[in-house]
C-alpha cells in the first residue's frame, strides 16, 4: 500500500483516451480513479428524463435540489453512478446523453453543485481524476497535472470503434460532427472552459498507442510524486 497521498489531474477533450488511460494508471498505482464526466452525465440523464431542454439554465437549476448524485466503486473496481439511489451507470453512456452532459456542464449552478463532491474524493484518498477543469479548478494543487489530447479525426475514430464494440454503432461523420460540437461547447463556454493548466504536461496521443501512452503517463506520475 502507498502511504503518500497525492492527486493526479487529467484533463483534455473527449476521446483523447483519458478514461481508459487514467483507469489503467490507477490500477497500476493502486489508487482510485474518478471519472468526473460521469457525474455531469447523471445531471444530463435527469434533465432528459424530465423532458428539460439542457440549455435552459433556469429549468436545470430548478431541477438540482431534487437530485442526489451518488458515486461508488464496486468490488470490480468499476465506478458506478446513482441518481436518487437508482443505478444509472449504463444509461449515462447512451450517445444522446453526451450532448445533454456537455450542455448542463456549461452552467455555473451545475458546476457549483458538483464541485464539493469532487474535491471530497481527493481529500479522502489518492486519486487520479479526469475531466475538463480538474487541474485548473477542482484540484488546482494536484501534485501532477496532465493535459491529454489527440487530433479530432483520431478521437472520432476511437469513439466510432468504441460505439461499435458496445453494440450502438453510429456513422463516422455523425460521431465526428458531434465530437466537434462538444469540443466547441467545452472550450468556448464562459465558466470552466477546457484549457490546459499552465503547469500541466501535454501528452498528445494521436501517434501513440495505448501502451506507449500509459508508460509515459506512469513515468510522469512516479517522477513527480517521487514513488
Ligand atoms: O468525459 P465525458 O465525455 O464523459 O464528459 C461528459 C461532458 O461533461 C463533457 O462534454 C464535458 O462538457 C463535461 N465535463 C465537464 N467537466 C468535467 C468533466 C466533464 O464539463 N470535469
Amino acid at each position: 500500500m502507498n502511504e503518500k497521498r497525492y492527486a493526479v489531474a487529467v484533463d483534455g477533450p473527449s476521446g483523447a483516451g483519458k478514461s481508459t488511460l487514467a483507469k489503467a494508471a490507477a490500477q497500476a498505482l493502486h489508487i482510485t480513479y474518478i471519472d468526473t464526466g460521469a457525474i455531469y452525465r447523471v445531471i444530463g440523464v435527469a434533465a432528459r428524463r424530465r423532458g428539460i431542454d439542457p440549455k435552459d439554465e433556469a429549468a436545470v437549476a430548478a431541477l438540482l435540489p431534487s437530485l442526489r448524485v451518488g458515486l461508488e466503486h464496486g468490488a470490480d473496481g468499476l465506478q458506478r453512478m446513482f441518481l436518487n439511489g437508482e443505478d444509472v451507470t449504463d444509461e449515462i453512456r447512451l450517445p444522446e446523453i453526451s450532448l445533454y452532459a456537455s450542455a448542463v456542464s456549461a452552467q455555473p449552478k451545475v458546476r457549483a453543485f458538483l464541485l464539493d463532491m469532487q474535491r471530497r474524493f481527493a481529500r479522502e484518498r489518492s486519486v487520479i481524476m479526469d475531466g475538463r477543469d480538474i487541474g485548473t479548478v477542482v484540484l488546482p494543487d494536484a501534485e501532477v497535472k496532465i493535459f491529454l489530447t489527440a487530433d479530432a479525426a483520431v478521437r472520432a475514430q476511437r469513439r466510432f470503434l468504441e460505439l461499435e464494440q458496445r453494440g450502438t454503432p453510429r456513422p463516422y461523420d455523425e460521431v465526428l460532427a458531434e465530437l466537434q460540437e462538444r469540443d466547441r461547447q467545452d472550450t468556448q463556454r464562459a465558466i470552466s472552459p477546457l484549457v490546459r493548466a499552465a503547469d500541466a504536461l501535454t501528452v498528445d496521443t494521436s501517434a501513440l498507442d495505448f501502451k506507449q501512452s500509459l508508460a509515459l503517463l506512469l513515468q510522469t506520475i512516479r517522477e513527480k510524486v517521487g514513488l
